[in-house]
């Protein structure tokens, strides 16, 4: 079971996460927990971080951070043999890490994704011990953990992949002789360890990955993701006021959902369970007994075929295109190579017959760096003029359609353009999956919002369908 930010984000939140571990334990599961940070510690531990790279530093960011923390400590733990003053003693080693780091950066004024990580990660230590000592106070046992004791990660800080084979060994060892005891063990989300044992983190929202990482390499029954929404929706709630839950979706539904901007799952959430085909859950602690998302190798294919809309912010559509490019072989291969070394996350690829353009679309933060590298690494072709312009526009923004069984629906490209005319939203660029799970359109960033509502009525997303 993972808890999110909400759902940990404040002393009740956090008895109430107890008692829904506790309830399942008592129906006799054995239960392991991941936890998130309280919501927006992580967001405060990255300002801190950055303002004190500037010089910025004031002991009141290290009460501002303590506080919380202790209160609920106070609120939460019965302190029977010690049990509070050993969660506060472990709170005050992280609170104390966190100073020394950002006084250590006020001097040395850099700062790396390597200390970025092990300051942004401290969210997470801070909150098991509240977690787990609140179910000690409903009198099972329970011990909090440090995945950097569990989760083996390579060393891309910030985005760290998990070597699975390792994880496994030791997530095993250091946990199933907790579960045979009867304990509870309470795990940091979001973090690992490179091999020599320094912290990492998954990525933002990372904590739903930790979840299934761990519970792939537990050989888990159900991972269950608990937030603060009653599951997958057909669009995000706060864009569509009356998207609707999910019932069922299938691994390939919630991949491409999670990975076209349902924050709902971190992107990578899916792929450890779908290896070992373990069912996943998401579930609303604010409605727990709402039966959520299932997601699951069928599921339950809509007739409508598209089941879901999402769309991404913050992406840039960068641009390679001459009329010179037409029968120069390995343009492309260049271009994907340099991105590849760059370390860029490619959403989308685009390529006109025509030949007089490649399109791809990276992250925002990343666009800047790629499109030096690429002027760089097809300087020749620049200077030889095959290549006129290397360009990024960061206006424009992905909506993305789903459905296992839009493969062999005829039309909803059709109805999909048909609402983007209707709407009267100028479309820049359009792909499909080889899998036909997904249509992705460029929009302006402006338009998309319009754009994700005309899809979801256009396919009236809101009304229940047979799925
Ligand atoms: P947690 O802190 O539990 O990890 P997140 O904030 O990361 O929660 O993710 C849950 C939020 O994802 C919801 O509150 C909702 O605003 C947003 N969201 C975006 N798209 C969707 C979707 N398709 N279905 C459900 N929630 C979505
Ligand atoms: N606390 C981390 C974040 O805010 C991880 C998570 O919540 O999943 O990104
Ligand atoms: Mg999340």
């Amino acid at each position: 079971m993972k808890f999110g930010g909400t759902s940990v984000g404040s002393a009740e939140r956090i008895a109430e996460a107890a008692n829904l571990v506790v309830k399942s334990v008592n129906e006799g599961h054995e239960v392991v927990v991941v936890t998130s940070a309280m919501s927006g510690v992580t967001n405060k531990l990255i300002a801190a971080a950055e303002n004190a790279v500037k010089g910025h530093w004031h002991v009141s960011v290290r009460d501002e951070l303590y506080e919380p923390h202790r209160n609920s400590a106070h609120l939460l733990i019965r302190d029977d043999a010690g049990r509070r003053r050993d969660a506060l003693n472990a709170m005050l080693k992280h609170v104390e890490q966190f100073e020394t780091l950002c006084k250590g950066l006020t001097m040395i004024r850099e700062l790396s994704p390597r200390t970025l990580d092990a300051i942004s990660g401290i969210g997470e230590m801070l909150c098991a011990p509240l977690l787990s000592g609140a179910i000690a106070t409903q009198g099972k046992t329970s011990t909090p953990l440090e995945a950097t004791e569990l989760i083996v990660t390579n060393n891309q800080f910030g985005q760290a992949e998990p070597q699975m084979e390792k994880t496994r060994a030791k997530t095993r060892s250091r946990l199933l002789p907790m579960l045979e005891a009867g304990e509870i063990p309470v795990i940091t989300g979001f973090i690992g360890a490179n091999e020599d044992g320094v912290t990492t983190t998954l990525g933002r929202g990372g904590s739903d990955y930790s979840a299934s990482i761990l519970g792939a390499a537990l050989d888990a029954d159900e991972i269950w993701i608990w937030t603060d929404v009653d599951g997958v929706m057909s669009a995000n709630p706060s864009e569509v006021p009356e998207a609707r839950t999910l019932r069922e979706i299938s691994y390939s539904e919630a991949a491409e959902m999670a990975y076209y901007g349902a924050k709902v799952l971190h992107y990578k959430t899916i792929l450890p369970a779908y290896k070992q085909n373990i069912p996943v859950r998401i579930l609303n602690t604010f409605n727990p007994t709402n039966a959520g998302t299932r997601v699951s190798v069928e599921g339950r294919p809509s007739a409508r075929g598209v089941k879901a809309v999402t769309s991404i912010r913050n992406v840039s559509l960068i641009s390679i295109s001459g009329k010179g490019m037409q029968g120069i072989p390995g343009i492309a291969a260049k271009t994907f190579d340099t991105v590849a070394e760059e370390k860029a996350n490619v959403l989308m690829i685009m390529q006109a017959s025509s030949e007089n353009n490649i399109c791809f679309v990276v992250n925002s933060n990343e666009a800047n760096r790629v499109v030096n590298a690429l002027r760089e690494s097809l300087a020749v072709d620049l200077f030889q003029g095959h290549i006129e312009d290397i360009s990024a526009d960061d206006s424009i923004a992905i909506v993305a359609v789903v459905g296992d069984k839009m493969k062999g629906t005829t039309g909803i490209s059709a109805k999909v353009f048909g609402a983007m005319g209707e709407s009267q939203i100028n479309v820049i660029a359009i792909s499909q999956g080889s899998s036909e799970v997904n249509i992705s359109l460029i929009v302006a960033e402006k338009d998309a919002a319009k754009a994700v509502l005309a899809i979801h009525q256009a396919f009236e997303l809101h009304k229940p369908s047979s799925e």
